[in-house]
């Protein structure tokens, strides 16, 4: 979570730029267009018979992940190698067994066929009856430590070095590790420079290498690309079920995370699996335009006044200071969404400041601003305020909440003490 509020609906000005996080997962995207065209030059050896690459025909899933996960700046990398035939081969997603892309990351969406494809090794995207163990126990690992995809990703993404599955005419997966560094020249050739640029793009800290071809592989790029950076690599064992003696895969990763003080790095102290916040969504309006949205981030700011209204109305004053706008002016054009009345400081706040209009879904019985203490007993000017609207489905979120789909969540009732 950021604690850094800009809003992403407001042009970019040149004073902004630079604050500003610039578009990272449509750069890279283009990074993995241009590899893409060049391994269509790429002569393939000769035993592979046909090429399954889940970036072209699992686009839709595949641009989903990078769009929701991969859009920031990231301090690790974990570096596997290639897609897995029951992973990202059907999903699209790196590792990405059906039930984790699905339930966990959220990820769905149509999957083409390949230009050719193996009877043995169908493609079925979502449908695929199969499980795929890698995928299964990476993201499993990251689920357990994590809680949710959010605290994942805040650090770390996968990155995966060559985009293709090769296979074999009897449907056998064969991989760039399998043959000989001599046979494989021209492709690292062609997959080394957008490695290399993906590390700069993201600014990464740390390669964590998945297996020992992506070890030798980020040794040599790094020597080659970044001869005096302070990137480091380590290595993880693959969780691949073929790996000899590898059961207790999730015991291994765990004492490896442990080891490299990597848990910490993941901002994952005890109080992480409480991570979730009250579900308070927030949008702010001019002319039927969006103008700012957020969402309560108390829990991971560790600051009680980061609501979703403040978030929203920081956003607003800092457009303002930057392009020199009075805001007291602008303030009274804005309508306010808020899926939950806003609470007793964030109506005090939005009085203030003179907004047209709030409209929110479900009252606020314990710390409403209205419902609670009618704050704009206090202000000569008020906006004028509707709610009740959706409140059943607000509700429900709020229910959800409190009920705890965490099982690590603390009490309800001490929950109750922090929330709006
Ligand atoms: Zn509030």
């Amino acid at each position: 979570m950021e604690t850094e509020v800009v809003s992403s609906y407001f042009p970019p000005t040149s004073n902004q730029t630079k604050k500003k996080c610039k578009n990272l997962s449509d750069d890279f995207l283009n990074l993995v267009d241009e590899l893409n065209n060049s391994l269509e030059q790429f002569r393939l050896p000769a035993t592979i018979h046909c090429v399954y690459n889940p970036t072209v025909y699992a686009r839709v899933p595949y641009e989903m992940y990078i769009k929701k996960y991969c859009n920031c700046k990231k301090r690790i990398m974990y570096f596997g190698m290639n897609p897995g035939p029951w992973g990202m081969s059907q999903t699209g997603v790196p590792f990405g067994e059906v039930d984790s892309v699905k339930n966990w990351l959220q990820i769905q969406g149509p999957v083409d066929k390949p230009p050719q494809e193996i009877a043995a090794r169908p493609v079925s995207g979502f449908k695929c009856p199969r499980t795929e163990v890698s995928g299964k126990r990476f993201w499993g690992l990251f689920k357990t430590i994590c809680g949710t995809p959010d605290k994942f990703f805040q650090s770390s993404f996968v990155y995966n070095y060559l985009p293709q599955q090769w296979l074999k005419n009897n449907g056998c997966n064969l991989t760039p590790g399998d043959f000989k560094s001599s046979e494989m020249e021209e492709l690292y050739g062609i997959c080394d420079p957008i490695f290399s640029k993906t590390i700069e793009l993201y600014e990464v800290d740390i390669i964590i290498a998945v297996g020992k071809f992506c070890q030798s592989r980020a040794q040599k790029v790094l020597r080659k690309y970044f001869p005096s950076s302070h990137i480091q690599v380590l290595y993880m064992p693959h969780p691949s079920p073929r790996a000899v003696n590898n059961n207790d895969w999730d015991k291994k990763a765990m004492i490896f995370l442990e080891n490299h003080n990597l848990l910490q790095a993941l901002e994952l102290a005890s109080e992480a699996l409480n991570a979730q916040e009250v579900p308070v969504g927030c949008v702010f309006t001019t002319n039927g335009q969006i103008i700012a949205e957020s969402r309560n981030c108390v829990n991971a700011t560790k600051n009680p006044t980061r609501h979703a209204e403040i978030n929203c109305i920081d956003s607003v004053l800092e457009y303002c200071t930057l392009n020199n706008i009075e805001y007291r002016t602008y303030f009274k054009n804005i309508v306010v969404y808020v899926t939950v009345e806003p609470c007793i400081m964030c109506a005090a706040a939005l009085n203030n400041l003179n907004v047209r209009e709030v409209i929110y879904g479900a009252a606020n019985d314990r710390f409403g601003g209205r419902t609670v203490l009618d704050v704009s007993n206090f202000y000569r000017q008020t906006y004028l305020l509707s709610g009740n609207l959706l409140a059943d489905d607000a509700m429900s979120l709020l229910k959800q909440f409190y009920k705890g789909c965490n099982p690590n969540a603390p009490d309800p009732k001490m929950k109750k003490e922090k929330s709006q």
